[in-house]
Protein backbone atom coordinates (compact mmCIF):
# COMPACT_ATOMS: atom_id res chain seq x y z
CA UNK A 1 0.00 0.00 0.00
CA UNK A 2 1.10 3.11 -0.85
CA UNK A 3 1.13 5.83 2.06
CA UNK A 4 -0.73 8.95 1.56
CA UNK A 5 0.51 11.97 1.33
CA UNK A 6 -0.24 13.12 4.51
CA UNK A 7 1.85 10.02 5.93
CA UNK A 8 4.54 11.02 3.40
CA UNK A 9 4.82 14.84 4.74
CA UNK A 10 4.42 13.72 8.73
CA UNK A 11 7.31 11.14 7.97
CA UNK A 12 9.16 13.89 6.40
CA UNK A 13 8.58 16.53 8.91
CA UNK A 14 9.81 14.06 11.76
CA UNK A 15 12.68 12.88 9.87
CA UNK A 16 14.15 16.96 9.50
CA UNK A 17 12.94 17.58 6.72
CA UNK A 18 11.11 20.19 5.08
CA UNK A 19 7.76 20.29 3.86
CA UNK A 20 5.49 22.94 1.71
CA UNK A 21 1.86 22.82 4.02
CA UNK A 22 -1.56 24.48 3.67
CA UNK A 23 -2.60 26.80 6.55
CA UNK A 24 -5.90 28.82 6.83
CA UNK A 25 -3.62 32.02 6.32
CA UNK A 26 -1.02 31.42 3.26
CA UNK A 27 1.37 28.42 2.39
CA UNK A 28 4.12 27.43 5.09
CA UNK A 29 7.46 26.13 4.56
CA UNK A 30 7.67 23.59 7.83
CA UNK A 31 10.36 21.74 10.09
CA UNK A 32 10.32 20.05 13.05
CA UNK A 33 10.41 23.01 15.77
CA UNK A 34 12.71 20.93 17.82
CA UNK A 35 15.46 19.74 15.51
CA UNK A 36 17.84 22.36 15.37
CA UNK A 37 18.91 21.44 12.20
CA UNK A 38 15.59 21.54 10.49
CA UNK A 39 14.83 24.94 11.53
CA UNK A 40 18.20 25.88 10.35
CA UNK A 41 17.33 24.94 7.13
CA UNK A 42 14.18 26.87 6.76
CA UNK A 43 16.52 30.41 7.20
CA UNK A 44 18.43 28.93 4.69
CA UNK A 45 15.63 28.07 2.41
CA UNK A 46 13.73 31.26 2.88
CA UNK A 47 17.29 33.49 2.93
CA UNK A 48 15.56 34.50 6.36
CA UNK A 49 17.96 36.40 8.72
CA UNK A 50 18.11 34.14 12.05
CA UNK A 51 16.95 37.17 14.30
CA UNK A 52 13.27 36.83 13.32
CA UNK A 53 12.04 34.01 15.55
CA UNK A 54 9.28 31.59 14.03
CA UNK A 55 6.07 30.74 14.73
CA UNK A 56 5.66 27.10 16.20
CA UNK A 57 2.66 25.38 15.29
CA UNK A 58 0.92 22.67 17.40
CA UNK A 59 -2.41 20.30 16.83
CA UNK A 60 -3.66 21.86 20.28
CA UNK A 61 -4.22 24.23 23.03
CA UNK A 62 -3.13 21.01 25.47
CA UNK A 63 0.28 20.32 22.94
CA UNK A 64 0.57 23.96 23.19
CA UNK A 65 0.88 24.33 26.91
CA UNK A 66 3.87 21.86 26.52
CA UNK A 67 5.97 24.63 25.26
CA UNK A 68 4.57 28.04 26.07
CA UNK A 69 3.59 29.44 29.54
CA UNK A 70 -0.19 30.12 29.79
CA UNK A 71 -2.01 32.71 32.50
CA UNK A 72 -5.81 33.03 32.08
CA UNK A 73 -5.96 35.52 29.26
CA UNK A 74 -3.99 33.55 27.19
CA UNK A 75 -6.32 30.69 27.39
CA UNK A 76 -9.46 32.75 27.14
CA UNK A 77 -8.13 33.98 23.82
CA UNK A 78 -7.00 30.36 22.97
CA UNK A 79 -10.53 29.05 23.49
CA UNK A 80 -11.79 32.05 21.82
CA UNK A 81 -9.55 31.77 18.79
CA UNK A 82 -7.84 28.56 18.06
CA UNK A 83 -8.48 26.62 16.29
CA UNK A 84 -7.59 29.81 14.09
CA UNK A 85 -5.08 32.70 12.43
CA UNK A 86 -4.24 33.81 16.09
CA UNK A 87 -0.48 33.92 17.35
CA UNK A 88 -0.07 34.66 20.88
CA UNK A 89 3.99 35.31 22.09
CA UNK A 90 4.04 33.43 25.64
CA UNK A 91 7.19 32.99 27.77
CA UNK A 92 8.64 29.95 26.61
CA UNK A 93 8.27 26.76 29.13
CA UNK A 94 11.71 25.87 30.41
CA UNK A 95 11.58 22.41 29.90
CA UNK A 96 10.26 23.29 25.93
CA UNK A 97 11.52 21.53 23.37
CA UNK A 98 11.48 24.41 20.53
CA UNK A 99 15.41 24.73 19.51
CA UNK A 100 16.69 28.25 20.12
CA UNK A 101 16.82 29.07 16.86
CA UNK A 102 13.27 28.65 16.17
CA UNK A 103 13.06 31.21 19.25
CA UNK A 104 15.73 33.05 17.72
CA UNK A 105 17.38 32.87 21.47
CA UNK A 106 14.37 34.62 22.98
CA UNK A 107 12.69 33.37 25.91
CA UNK A 108 9.41 33.65 24.56
CA UNK A 109 7.63 31.46 22.29
CA UNK A 110 5.30 32.18 19.56
CA UNK A 111 2.29 29.43 19.49
CA UNK A 112 -0.67 28.64 17.44
CA UNK A 113 -3.06 26.09 16.17
CA UNK A 114 -3.82 26.82 12.68
CA UNK A 115 -7.39 26.07 11.66
CA UNK A 116 -6.66 24.43 7.86
CA UNK A 117 -8.07 21.18 8.44
CA UNK A 118 -5.10 19.13 6.44
CA UNK A 119 -2.54 21.20 8.74
CA UNK A 120 -4.07 20.16 12.05
CA UNK A 121 -3.91 15.97 10.88
CA UNK A 122 -0.61 16.87 9.71
CA UNK A 123 0.18 18.74 12.93
CA UNK A 124 -1.20 15.90 15.02
CA UNK A 125 0.49 13.03 12.83
CA UNK A 126 3.92 14.80 13.53
CA UNK A 127 2.68 14.90 17.25
CA UNK A 128 5.93 17.51 17.79
CA UNK A 129 5.60 21.56 17.29
CA UNK A 130 6.35 22.45 13.62
CA UNK A 131 7.30 25.97 12.70
CA UNK A 132 5.95 27.34 9.57
CA UNK A 133 6.54 30.69 8.27
CA UNK A 134 5.27 31.48 5.36
CA UNK A 135 6.79 29.64 1.91
CA UNK A 136 8.17 32.83 -0.09
CA UNK A 137 11.70 33.46 -0.11
CA UNK A 138 12.48 36.21 3.15
CA UNK A 139 10.78 39.46 1.88
CA UNK A 140 8.63 38.89 -0.54
CA UNK A 141 5.10 38.67 -0.80
CA UNK A 142 3.41 35.40 1.17
CA UNK A 143 2.41 32.74 -1.32
CA UNK A 144 -1.68 32.16 -0.87
CA UNK A 145 -1.46 29.39 -3.59
CA UNK A 146 0.27 25.44 -4.23
CA UNK A 147 1.40 26.64 -7.39
CA UNK A 148 3.03 30.10 -5.59
CA UNK A 149 4.23 28.29 -2.52
CA UNK A 150 6.08 25.65 -5.07
CA UNK A 151 7.32 28.40 -7.55
CA UNK A 152 8.44 29.96 -4.39
CA UNK A 153 10.18 27.39 -2.27
CA UNK A 154 9.41 23.84 -3.61
CA UNK A 155 12.98 23.13 -4.50
CA UNK A 156 13.96 23.35 -0.94
CA UNK A 157 10.54 20.87 0.49
CA UNK A 158 11.04 17.23 0.83
CA UNK A 159 7.00 16.77 0.46
CA UNK A 160 4.46 19.21 -0.36
CA UNK A 161 0.64 19.07 0.69
CA UNK A 162 -1.99 21.08 -1.64
CA UNK A 163 -4.82 22.29 0.26
CA UNK A 164 -6.18 24.49 -2.17
CA UNK A 165 -6.11 28.54 -2.47
CA UNK A 166 -5.63 30.17 1.40
CA UNK A 167 -9.22 31.40 3.18
CA UNK A 168 -7.20 34.18 4.73
CA UNK A 169 -5.00 35.40 2.58
CA UNK A 170 -2.98 37.26 4.94
CA UNK A 171 -0.59 35.88 7.77
CA UNK A 172 -2.26 35.30 11.48
CA UNK A 173 -2.35 38.37 13.88
CA UNK A 174 0.14 38.17 16.37
CA UNK A 175 -0.29 39.26 20.02
CA UNK A 176 2.24 39.37 23.16
CA UNK A 177 1.03 38.51 26.33
CA UNK A 178 4.41 39.17 27.40
CA UNK A 179 4.40 41.82 29.87
CA UNK A 180 1.23 44.05 31.08
CA UNK A 181 -1.79 44.01 28.91
CA UNK A 182 -1.60 42.40 25.43
CA UNK A 183 -0.23 44.19 22.67
CA UNK A 184 -1.05 43.71 19.09
CA UNK A 185 2.03 43.07 17.28
CA UNK A 186 1.10 42.26 13.81
CA UNK A 187 -3.03 42.50 12.99
CA UNK A 188 -4.54 39.78 11.05
CA UNK A 189 -7.84 38.29 10.27
CA UNK A 190 -8.56 38.12 13.93
CA UNK A 191 -9.18 42.08 14.05
CA UNK A 192 -8.21 44.63 17.07
CA UNK A 193 -12.14 44.92 17.29
CA UNK A 194 -12.39 40.50 17.58
CA UNK A 195 -9.14 40.18 20.48
CA UNK A 196 -10.85 43.09 22.11
CA UNK A 197 -14.52 41.82 22.75
CA UNK A 198 -12.86 39.29 24.50
CA UNK A 199 -10.28 40.30 26.36
CA UNK A 200 -10.14 44.53 26.67
CA UNK A 201 -8.55 47.02 25.43
CA UNK A 202 -5.20 45.85 23.78
CA UNK A 203 -2.18 48.08 24.78
CA UNK A 204 0.06 49.81 22.37
CA UNK A 205 3.50 49.22 22.76
CA UNK A 206 5.32 50.13 19.70
CA UNK A 207 8.46 49.38 21.08
CA UNK A 208 7.59 45.93 21.51
CA UNK A 209 6.28 45.86 17.71
CA UNK A 210 9.45 47.10 16.74
CA UNK A 211 11.31 43.95 18.65
CA UNK A 212 9.05 41.80 16.85
CA UNK A 213 11.13 41.45 14.05
CA UNK A 214 8.69 40.11 11.59
CA UNK A 215 8.14 43.91 11.55
CA UNK A 216 10.84 45.19 8.83
CA UNK A 217 9.93 47.87 6.48
CA UNK A 218 10.37 46.55 3.11
CA UNK A 219 8.23 43.02 3.26
CA UNK A 220 5.87 41.02 0.96
CA UNK A 221 7.57 43.17 -1.71
CA UNK A 222 6.60 42.74 -5.26
CA UNK A 223 9.17 43.61 -7.75
CA UNK A 224 7.68 46.21 -9.02
CA UNK A 225 7.75 49.25 -6.85
CA UNK A 226 4.84 49.83 -4.87
CA UNK A 227 2.70 53.52 -4.49
CA UNK A 228 -0.12 53.80 -2.10
CA UNK A 229 -3.43 56.06 -1.88
CA UNK A 230 -3.36 56.49 -5.81
CA UNK A 231 -6.57 57.69 -7.46
CA UNK A 232 -4.58 57.43 -11.07
CA UNK A 233 -1.97 55.25 -12.87
CA UNK A 234 0.35 56.39 -15.13
CA UNK A 235 2.12 54.86 -18.05
CA UNK A 236 3.07 51.61 -17.91
CA UNK A 237 1.47 51.40 -14.09
CA UNK A 238 -1.17 49.15 -12.79
CA UNK A 239 -3.90 50.56 -10.77
CA UNK A 240 -5.31 48.12 -8.27
CA UNK A 241 -8.18 49.37 -6.18
CA UNK A 242 -11.14 48.28 -4.09
CA UNK A 243 -14.69 47.90 -4.89
CA UNK A 244 -15.80 48.38 -8.73
CA UNK A 245 -13.13 49.72 -10.65
CA UNK A 246 -13.05 51.41 -14.26
CA UNK A 247 -11.74 49.30 -17.22
CA UNK A 248 -8.34 48.72 -17.04
CA UNK A 249 -8.09 48.48 -13.15
CA UNK A 250 -7.64 45.41 -11.04
CA UNK A 251 -9.81 45.15 -7.67
CA UNK A 252 -8.76 43.88 -4.62
CA UNK A 253 -12.77 42.94 -4.43
CA UNK A 254 -15.53 44.11 -6.87
CA UNK A 255 -18.09 43.56 -3.67
CA UNK A 256 -15.85 45.99 -1.65
CA UNK A 257 -15.43 42.82 0.72
CA UNK A 258 -12.41 43.32 2.68
CA UNK A 259 -12.43 39.24 3.46
CA UNK A 260 -12.29 38.67 -0.31
CA UNK A 261 -9.67 41.49 -0.57
CA UNK A 262 -7.37 40.27 1.89
CA UNK A 263 -7.54 36.86 0.42
CA UNK A 264 -7.23 38.11 -2.77
CA UNK A 265 -4.13 40.48 -2.07
CA UNK A 266 -0.58 38.59 -2.13
CA UNK A 267 -2.16 36.82 -5.07
CA UNK A 268 -3.08 39.81 -7.43
CA UNK A 269 0.42 41.75 -6.35
CA UNK A 270 2.25 38.86 -7.76
CA UNK A 271 -0.11 38.42 -10.64
CA UNK A 272 -0.04 42.46 -11.20
CA UNK A 273 4.39 41.91 -11.27
CA UNK A 274 4.22 39.25 -13.55
CA UNK A 275 3.00 41.86 -15.74
CA UNK A 276 6.54 43.37 -15.21
CA UNK A 277 4.41 47.24 -14.76
CA UNK A 278 6.45 50.11 -13.61
CA UNK A 279 4.83 50.23 -10.64
CA UNK A 280 2.12 48.66 -8.99
CA UNK A 281 -0.24 52.26 -7.29
CA UNK A 282 -3.20 51.05 -4.80
CA UNK A 283 -5.92 53.09 -4.32
CA UNK A 284 -6.76 53.85 -0.75
CA UNK A 285 -8.44 50.91 1.42
CA UNK A 286 -10.18 51.90 4.39
CA UNK A 287 -8.51 51.24 7.35
CA UNK A 288 -11.03 49.90 9.85
CA UNK A 289 -11.98 46.02 10.89
CA UNK A 290 -9.84 43.82 8.46
CA UNK A 291 -8.41 47.21 6.45
CA UNK A 292 -5.89 47.22 9.56
CA UNK A 293 -4.04 44.46 8.48
CA UNK A 294 -4.38 44.73 4.56
CA UNK A 295 -2.94 48.41 5.26
CA UNK A 296 -0.23 47.08 7.04
CA UNK A 297 0.95 44.81 4.63
CA UNK A 298 0.50 46.88 1.58
CA UNK A 299 3.21 49.60 3.58
CA UNK A 300 5.26 47.23 4.00
CA UNK A 301 4.87 46.11 0.16
CA UNK A 302 5.30 49.57 -0.21
CA UNK A 303 8.57 49.59 2.29
CA UNK A 304 7.01 52.78 4.07
CA UNK A 305 6.93 51.24 7.51
CA UNK A 306 9.74 51.54 9.97
P1 LIG B 1 6.06 34.49 10.39
O1 LIG B 1 7.00 35.41 9.65
O2 LIG B 1 4.67 34.46 9.84
O3 LIG B 1 6.65 33.15 10.65
O4 LIG B 1 5.81 35.15 11.80
C1 LIG B 1 6.81 35.23 12.71
C2 LIG B 1 6.69 36.54 13.40
O5 LIG B 1 6.08 36.36 14.67
C3 LIG B 1 8.05 37.09 13.69
O6 LIG B 1 8.58 37.76 12.59
C4 LIG B 1 7.79 37.97 14.87
O7 LIG B 1 7.28 39.21 14.43
C5 LIG B 1 6.72 37.21 15.61
N1 LIG B 1 7.34 36.38 16.65
C6 LIG B 1 7.64 35.07 16.57
N2 LIG B 1 8.21 34.63 17.70
C7 LIG B 1 8.29 35.70 18.51
C8 LIG B 1 8.80 35.90 19.83
N3 LIG B 1 9.33 34.89 20.53
N4 LIG B 1 8.71 37.14 20.35
C9 LIG B 1 8.16 38.15 19.64
N5 LIG B 1 7.68 38.02 18.40
C10 LIG B 1 7.73 36.82 17.84
MG1 LIG C 1 6.39 35.58 6.17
Amino acid sequence: MTPSPLAMAAAALRAGHLVILPTETVYGLGADATNADAVAAIFEAKGRPRFNPLISHVADLERGEQIAVFDDRARTLAKAFWPGPLTLVLPSRPDSPVSDLARAGLDSVAVRVPGHPLARKLLSMVDRPVVAPSANRSGRPSPTTFADALAETGVSARAALDGGPCEVGLESTVVSLLDGSPALLRPGSVTRADLEAVIGPLADRPEEGRRSPGRLALHYAPEAPVRLNATEAGEGEILLGFGPVGPGRWSLSEAGDPREAASNLFCLLRAADRETPRAIVVAPIPGDGLGEAINDRLKRAAGFVG
